[in-house]
């Protein structure tokens, strides 16, 4: 098989992972319950609480994020869940909740929007809540809630905060620790840039010692097992052992100050997709960002077409040049795209990609 050079592949998950990430992983087996083990799972987790900002654990589930958006509900107290809906993902999280049984009260704005603090604030006052669930950067639609004020509004009101940042977490500031975020998650295949299959999420003291009490959380998600072996450098089970050393690779390559200059790509990386996507839109060739401005993800712009123009069609024609959007999501097909700028892309591929894409356009 021969590799393409890095920097064609724009999906917003799984993105782009750099040749030397997927090397690692041809690593020979080693045993989960060795000394090697433990020296990989030791580096892995010292590594993962730098770009959680937490100095807690940050356990590592074999799995895809799903399962800890699972892990986040099942571990909960028992008791109703306030679930903010404005994508795909959020609409998910409240799913899985529903699907373990919970009386849930989402709170829904239109695709593309965030939920407004103040209604947060005011379901939160209405009617005692065991935890609010949240998506920090909505994949399907760009757009970003603040997470800290909702963490801030659930603690205030009794409520554990709930927070999938699947493709923030690594692309955007999280602060874990700082935000006392109850239960924060990812998955390995966003702004991480790593491959599919492992998830990572980290829990405020509150949260597990309240874990421990509650009966029903199931073996493979259980936060509290996960908890006992992460304290011996292991995992309950056996973990996809490969996916360690791409991500053992990885965060050394982010090395043990590199997360803020990973935002500030992200950042950049979104500035100038924003900008390019401003300049189509007074050239007539789109119809600007789904995303309200203010409440944009660094990670995933998700663009509206231009009336009349079969964003499928768009998606088709860039892949006909060699490069991959992302389509737009449900029924947002046809008139959205996505953009993925996250992982180890740069300005520069980016700009090259869009590039591109502009030629798509102006093409008609
Ligand atoms: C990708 C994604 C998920 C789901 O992750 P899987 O690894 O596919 O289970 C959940 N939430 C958000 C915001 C995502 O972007």
């Amino acid at each position: 098989m021969t590799m393409p050079a890095f920097g064609t592949f724009f999906l917003p998950g799984p993105t782009e992972v750099r040749p030397e990430i997927l090397a690692a992983m041809l690593h020979p087996m080693i045993s989960h319950r060795s000394p090697e083990f433990d020296a990989l799972y030791t580096r892995c987790d010292e590594g993962l609480r730098r770009v959680f900002r937490t100095t807690r654990p940050v356990f590592i589930s074999s799995s895809s994020a799903t399962g800890l958006m699972e892990a986040a509900v099942r571990n909960a107290p028992a008791g109703p869940m306030l679930s903010l809906v404005n994508g795909a993902f959020s609409a998910r999280f409240a799913e899985i909740a529903r699907a373990c049984g919970r009386t849930v009260q989402a709170l829904e704005v239109p695709y593309g929007q965030v939920v407004p603090l103040e209604t947060v604030e005011q379901a939160l006052r209405a009617r005692r809540f065991a935890a609010v669930t949240a998506a920090h950067s909505e994949t399907s639609t760009g757009a970003a809630q603040d997470v800290q004020a909702i963490a801030e509004l659930a603690h205030a009101n009794g409520a554990f905060s709930l927070i999938d940042s699947v493709s923030g977490m690594g692309g955007m500031p999280v602060e874990t620790d700082a935000w006392a975020l109850d239960f924060a998650l990812t998955g390995s295949q966003k702004a991480l840039a790593l491959p599919p299959g492992l998830a990572f999420c980290a829990v405020s003291d509150r949260y597990l010692a309240s874990a421990a009490e509650q009966p029903a959380r199931g073996r493979y998600f259980d936060i509290v097992e996960f908890a006992h072996y992460a304290a011996r450098h292991q995992t309950p089970n056996t973990p996809a052992v490969s996916l360690f050393f791409a991500l053992d690779a990885q965060l050394a390559a982010i090395g043990p100050t590199g997360i803020e200059c990973r935002w500030a790509r992200h950042a950049a990386m979104s500035a100038a997709t924003h900008a390019w996507v401003e300049h189509q839109r007074q050239a007539g060739r789109a119809d600007g960002i789904l995303a309200p401005c203010g409440s944009r993800s660094a990670t995933v712009t998700v663009v509206k077409t231009a009336p009349g123009v079969d964003a499928r069609s768009v998606v088709d024609a860039v892949a006909a040049r060699g490069f991959t959007l992302g389509g737009g999501y449900g029924k947002m097909a046809a008139t959205t795209f996505r953009v993925g700028h996250m992982g180890d892309h740069t300005v520069e591929t980016v700009s090259r990609l869009l590039d591109v894409v502009g030629e798509v356009l102006a093409a008609g």
